[in-house]
């Protein structure tokens, strides 16, 4: 590690110790040529799986959005920010779980349903029948694009 002092390219460790959390490992460590101290932080970089939308199109995991939608779901519910904040916790740890590099993101759809049956009834209900009758829609919209193709040899006779 690059002394940022004197820009020396050597330091040794002094100390080391984890943080209270447990998921950093923080480092003290000393210029071997100007002998000035400072600190560096260790912590392990999880990559997430990018989603996979139904037109194919990929796009970044964003745990904001993620956040929000369980939120909008859980409005005006008894249901504690902890609650969201541990739901989206488990999402991702199923996300990073997967060992997959691309994910379908109706997966994460499903899981949202799972953790919202375990946190509210009601919000559950309301987020199922946005979800899932948007997923009829759209069988809905293809039932009728097949319909649409099939009638059009009538069309053209007429
Ligand atoms: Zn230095």
């Amino acid at each position: 590690m690059r002394c940022p002092f004197c820009g020396a390219d050597d330091s040794k460790v002094v100390d080391s110790r984890l943080s209270a959390e447990g998921d950093a490992i923080r480092r003290r460590r000393s210029c071997v040529e100007c002998n000035e101290r400072f600190t560096t932080y260790e912590t392990a970089e999880l990559a997430l799986p990018r989603l996979i939308k139904r037109d194919q199109s990929r796009s970044l995991f964003d745990e904001d959005k993620l956040r929000s939608g369980l939120l909008k779901a859980l409005e005006k519910r008894p249901v504690s920010i902890d609650s969201v904040d541990s739901a989206v916790k488990v999402i991702i740890r199923r996300l990073i779980a997967t060992g997959d590099r691309e994910v379908e993101s109706r997966l994460v759809g499903d899981w949202v349903m799972d953790a919202l049956r375990e946190l509210d009834e009601v919000a559950y209900v309301r987020f199922a029948s946005v979800y899932r009758s948007f997923q009829d829609v759209n069988a809905f919209r293809e039932e009728i694009e097949r319909m649409e193709s099939l009638s059009n040899p009538l069309v053209n006779k007429k």
